[in-house]
């Protein structure tokens, strides 16, 4: 039974404490997390105006008595902890009693609730955090939290909030996140009386993955579970070659609560190890269930960190589930990369790289490396220009130049050229477009879609047209003229990603060219002939910028024969 009890001083004076309500969205999430505790199967939650208007969330949880509906928004009451022992062992989302009293002091509430053991509900009606009334009503069980006007007594807090969209946008955010751990629960979301989302409940963890990844990554997901006597894992790794220059999909649950932790990243990204490219993140879902004794949530006012005791175990563990899991499906032998052109780019049918006049960069450098080189060269001076060795880990091009060995990343060279190219063929950012003969289908995550139906004008000036097709699909008419043959869906959720975050034109418009260019370059593991490397290089040649990639990073290093034979103590 529910039984509301206020926390002693003691207890209280521990939590880690702070005004979690900033908006619509993190309402939302209070009271979603308030049904789940419940034991609800079943939320529906209303929004009016991005819930600037009205938040409402239903549930048919076990409900609170009289006794306790007037006391669960006094501050500090909770039925989920008692003593302070039990701060150290939390099995809930909540536990400080604090989200209700902080949203009636804002707010016009009114809760409906009854509990399965009596015949009568009641309502409470509470307004900038004073009691109005309390009187009994017929109502199902479970209980209707109604938060309406959010911050009408706090104007300055209400003019920080953005428009209805805005914030509609922020709560489908927290939705999608808070609902990747129940599957078993169903939740609806009607913004304006409009159904916006509906996922039924399931056994099955894809339907919620696709919402919140996108079809295409959710359905290219492996998963991996590990389990020990305190700890389990259950991972769903996307395939490297989804992985995004941001960490935004990458979700982690520790018992069912959704945490950034740096620990948990860097144990991730450990596991899948050189698989992913530098700066690159992956698209993963990872759900660590812990003993709760083992692991510290009351950090952080937000709930959004945790301690685990012992940190090296859970990070261990992770690595090695999420190695062991990659290392069964992606990481087929070495050979089986195909020799399909997955350039992107038109190329000259001429390889006559030798030909060419050498460029300044793969000229001697300066200074006494070069006059102590000459003397310390090992048989064949190149005349003329690089060449090729080979490729070393099918990712580094390996070159002889006149004063030694220059090792180019194939990625960053590819990125560079792909990157000047299209801007060669920009004007007035706008990126001149190609139609596609057969239109390409993408499946979006309902905020996607939303960014797209915002932004088309701007999607086209990237040189990208895509079309509503019904629900969450589109179709890709025409792209940026000199990529082609491109995993899309990727390529699109990451340029949609950075119209989200908005910024100025100029700023937005490069993050798209440098998105497109790593997405159109040649990976790191794709193994090349001996004509593509020519090749590579010989575009690299004709560039303004070939030091770096889009990114900073540099495209090769140079081991000059001074350096080698210094490394081999040949002088000193
Ligand atoms: P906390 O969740 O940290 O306990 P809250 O202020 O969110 O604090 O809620 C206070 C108490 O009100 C909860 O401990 C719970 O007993 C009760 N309560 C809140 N929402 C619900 C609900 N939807 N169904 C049943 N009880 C609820
Ligand atoms: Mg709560």
């Amino acid at each position: 039974m529910n039984r509301i009890r206020v926390l002693p001083e003691n207890v209280s004076s521990q939590i880690a404490a702070g005004e979690v309500i900033d908006r619509p969205a993190s309402v939302v999430k209070e009271l979603i997390d308030n049904s789940v505790d419940a034991g609800a199967d079943r939320i529906i939650i209303n929004v009016e105006k991005g819930g600037k208007q009205l938040i409402k969330v239903s549930d048919n949880g076990v409900g609170m008595s009289r006794d306790d509906l007037l006391l669960c928004v006094e501050r500090h009451a909770t039925s989920k902890i008692e003593t302070a022992s039990d701060l150290f062992s939390i099995k809930s989302l909540g536990f400080r009693g604090e989200a209700l009293p902080s949203m009636a002091s804002v707010s016009r509430m009114r809760i409906i609730s009854r509990p399965k053991d009596q015949i009568a509900g009641h309502r409470l009606k509470i307004a900038g955090g004073k009691m109005i009334a309390i009187e009994e009503m017929g109502s199902p069980t479970g209980t209707i939290v109604e938060v309406g006007e959010l911050f009408y007594s706090v104007p300055a807090r209400r003019k920080f909030l953005r428009a209805a969209k805005t914030e509609t946008d922020h709560i489908i955010d927290i939705l999608s996140r808070s609902v990747l751990p129940l599957p078993g629960v169903q939740f609806r979301l009607d913004d304006a009386g409009k159904m916006i989302m509906n996922l039924p409940a399931s056994d099955e963890q894809l339907p919620r993955l696709s919402g919140l990844m996108g079809r295409q990554v959710a359905e290219s997901m492996v998963e991996a579970v590990e389990k020990n006597h305190d700890l389990r894992i259950r991972a769903y790794l996307g395939p490297s070659e989804l992985s995004r220059s941001r960490g935004d999909r990458l979700f982690v649950y520790v018992n069912n609560r959704n945490i950034r932790d740096r620990l948990v990243t860097k144990a991730i990204m450990e596991g899948y190890a050189q698989r992913l490219m530098k700066g690159q993140y992956p698209q993963a879902v990872v759900f660590i269930e812990i003993d709760p004794s083992k692991v510290d949530v009351n950090v952080h006012p937000a709930k959004q960190e945790v301690r685990f005791h012992d940190g090296a175990v859970v990070y261990q563990a992770l690595v090695s589930t999420i190695s062991k899991a990659l290392v069964r499906t992606f990481y087929g032998p070495i050979d089986k990369v195909d020799e399909r052109d997955r350039w992107g780019l038109d190329r000259k049918d001429s390889l006559s790289f030798m030909a060419e006049k050498p460029r300044d960069y793969f000229k001697p450098v300066k200074g006494k490396s070069a006059s102590a080189g000459a003397e310390m060269r090992v048989n064949s001076i190149v005349a003329g220009g690089p060449q090729i060795i080979g490729q070393l880990g099918n990712t580094y091009i390996l070159c002889q130049v006149e004063d030694g060995l220059i090792m180019v990343d194939q990625h960053a060279a590819h990125e560079r050229i792909v990157y000047e190219n299209l801007k060669k063929v920009s004007h007035n950012s706008q990126i001149e477009n190609q139609a596609l003969l057969i239109p390409h289908e993408v499946e979006l995550t309902l905020k996607e879609k939303r960014v797209v139906m915002g932004n088309g004008d701007r999607l086209s000036r990237f040189g990208i047209e895509l079309d509503h097709f019904g629900g969450n699909t589109f179709l890709l008419r025409s792209v940026p003229a000199p990529l082609k043959d491109l995993k899309w869906d990727s390529l699109i959720s990451e340029l949609l990603t950075d119209l989200e975050e908005g910024g100025p034109e100029d700023t937005v418009f490069d993050k798209a060219l440098t998105a497109m260019a790593c997405h159109g370059a040649i990976r790191a593991g794709h193994r090349l002939t001996h004509e593509e490397m020519a090749e590579l290089l010989n575009q690299l040649e004709g560039m303004d910028l070939p030091e770096n990639c889009p990114h900073g990073r540099p495209v090769f290093k140079r081991l000059t024969y001074y350096e080698i034979a210094k490394m081999f103590k040949r002088i000193v």
